[in-house]
């Protein structure tokens, strides 16, 4: 059962739905309905919201357009304690959303920025992808135009992590390809219209999803997971060599130091294999 409670003055990064209504906090019910004014990017879709929980509060847009000129008001209004919420249309603000620069230049007027934590497609997607999640690192939009795609993902190609993307429907068939050549042979989970009525999941070898989309483009909204990189296997033969060949210009413990970093095996056992080369 929520307890009701009132709020300190200050801008509250509110996140919201990202398809289905009931997927909002507590909290955030609260906060929407007490604060003295809602920062959203449309008003037509957060009225929508509004209406599912009776929340009255005014609504006032803010997204890229606007920024600059708003910026200043809201800063006038938080300097005289009121209570702001900042939604998006969907899920978190900030996160491919606009709200980055409100909460800098709030944050710099000494004023508290908090937050209403809830739904965001790329954490919803990558815990249902299947995908490591000890380390991962979300993108944002892949570039819309084949070679600045193809940039960005050479940058990424090194990255040791799960990447997660958003991507649109008519344009997932050919970053897929992209992705295949420069990523090369990963895993990749296509998580679609998340929390929704037709939310699915489909996984495979990106020219496989490529061709099975370019048939049936997708409809609706797009998270994009692809798997880290696979280690590298190293047989005896190869790691044998590595060793000689450190060993030539290094002491056992450096040659040992040097192939864990270029490995990523452990330290201990390349030090005895060290050891044993080093044995007359
Ligand atoms: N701030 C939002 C968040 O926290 O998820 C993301 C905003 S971004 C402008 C919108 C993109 O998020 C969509 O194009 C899509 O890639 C992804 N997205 C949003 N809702 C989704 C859903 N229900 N299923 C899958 N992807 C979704």
């Amino acid at each position: 059962m929520a307890v009701s409670m009132s709020f300190e003055p200050g801008l509250y990064v509110t996140a919201t739905p990202i398809g289905n209504l009931k997927d909002i906090t507590f909290r955030a019910i609260e906060i929407l309905q007490q604060a003295d004014l809602i920062l959203c990017e449309d008003k037509r879709v957060t009225a929508k919201l509004c209406q599912a929980y009776d929340i009255k509060t005014q609504l006032t847009a803010y997204h890229d357009h606007n920024g600059e000129e708003m910026r200043p008001q809201i800063l006038e209004r938080l300097q005289n304690d009121q209570v702001i919420a900042l939604v998006s249309d969907a899920g978190t603000p900030l996160i491919s959303d606009p709200g980055y620069k409100l909460v800098r230049d709030v944050r710099e007027a000494g004023i508290t920025v908090y937050t209403i934590p809830g739904a965001c497609a790329a954490i919803a997607g990558l815990t249902i992808a299947g995908a490591p999640t000890d380390q991962f690192l979300f993108a944002g939009f892949l570039p819309t135009k084949t070679m600045a795609r193809k940039k960005m993902l050479t940058e990424l190609k090194s990255v040791v992590a799960s990447l997660v993307f958003y991507e649109t429907g008519p344009r997932l068939a050919d970053a897929l390809l992209d992705i295949g050549d420069i990523l090369g042979d990963r895993e990749i989970a296509i998580a679609r219209e998340l929390t929704k009525l037709h939310e699915e999941v489909r996984t495979g070898m990106a020219p496989d999803l490529a061709a099975h989309y370019s048939l049936q483009p997708p409809r609706g909204e797009i998270v994009l997971v692809v798997h880290p990189p696979q280690a590298r296997q190293w047989s005896e033969e190869e790691l044998t060599g590595l060793m000689i060949d450190l060993l030539a210009e290094n002491s056992v413990k450096d040659a040992a130091s040097l192939a864990a970093e270029l490995t990523s095996m452990s330290r201990k056992t390349l030090y005895n294999l060290a050891l044993g080369l080093k044995r007359p």
